[in-house]
């Protein structure tokens, strides 16, 4: 009695909070948005200063966040890919000029794009990244058995939960005039994201010859969507995952800035809850889980 309608009562579940940082920078304007003006461009080098302001945030607040780094972004800024490893922080990838892997022509293709990826890292920080999250969130039915065989062992693509890590699938048939047929589980742990969590259609506005994405919500919106979200997880499961996915352009401003601020504080203060990389969350799911059939 005497709590405000609508307000959950929070019990002290154990909990992880993901915050994970999409370095698209350039490779987003000129790849898929097929950007050429110098104005389109730099808002992908705005990416760089919000590196910045995220990397003072997670020193002031002890947090250790995953980068997932596109190969053209570690070979335009690689003192910033190596600055975001030095101060501790997990890099994963997310393809070279930020492909969408569905519309590679080829599997041998998207395996090509794998590989020029991974020397880029590797060019400039030294890493080998265990984590991969698929440009665009758009894996392509060849997808899991690449990274299968490139020795990857999580992904972060896809929407099929959202608080829980789970093993992924290959060999899925779609029948249009029969059930959905579930391929079976393999060695590749799954942390799932959604759109609702991810600042870039909240906040970006983008206007493309084919396409307008209006964005630009108050952060005072997706403040609440997102602390609702997590109060719901805590409150009903123990033991989730919550991520987000930011982009250091677009949570880079500001005001936005201020709000992952508070989110950060928000989160830490609950009983139970701590800050992970994915690799770290999908190691300890990997401990107590084995995938099926
Ligand atoms: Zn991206």
């Amino acid at each position: 009695m005497g709590e405000c309608p609508g307000r959950v009562s929070m019990s002290s579940h154990r909990a992880t909070v993901c915050l994970t940082f999409d370095f698209d920078a350039i490779s987003l304007w000129i790849g898929p948005y097929g950007a050429t003006s110098p104005s389109m461009i730099s808002r992908g080098e705005f990416a760089v200063v919000g590196v910045e302001r995220i990397l003072r945030l997670l020193d002031r607040s002890s947090v250790a966040a995953t980068f997932f780094v596109p190969g053209h972004t570690a070979d335009t800024y690689p003192d910033t890919v190596r600055a975001i490893a030095a101060a501790g922080h997990e890099i994963g990838h997310h393809g070279y000029l930020h492909e969408n892997p569905v519309a590679l022509e080829s599997r041998e293709r998207e395996r090509q794009v794998l590989q020029r990826g991974l020397e880029a890292l590797d060019r400039a920080a030294a890493v080998r990244p265990v984590g991969y999250r698929s440009p665009a969130w758009d894996n392509s039915p060849h997808t899991i058995e690449l990274l299968l065989d490139a020795g990857f062992r999580y992904e972060s693509s896809l929407m099929g939960k959202d608080f829980e890590p789970h093993w992924c699938r290959v060999g899925d048939v779609a029948q249009p005039d029969g059930p959905y047929l579930f391929g079976r589980e393999v060695d590749l742990v799954e942390l799932p994201v959604s759109w609702l969590l991810d600042d870039f259609p909240h906040f970006e506005y983008v206007r493309l010859a084919n396409r307008i994405s209006p964005g630009l919500s108050a952060a005072s919106k997706v403040e609440e969507i997102w602390r609702d979200e997590f109060d719901f997880m805590y409150r009903e499961m123990d033991g989730g995952v919550f991520t987000l996915t930011m982009h250091p352009e677009v949570i880079g401003r500001g005001h936005r800035m201020l709000m992952l601020e508070r989110l950060v504080a928000y989160f830490a203060e609950h009983a139970g809850v701590r800050f992970a990389t994915l690799a770290q969350a999908a190691d300890e799911f990997r401990a107590q889980s084995r995938p099926g059939t």
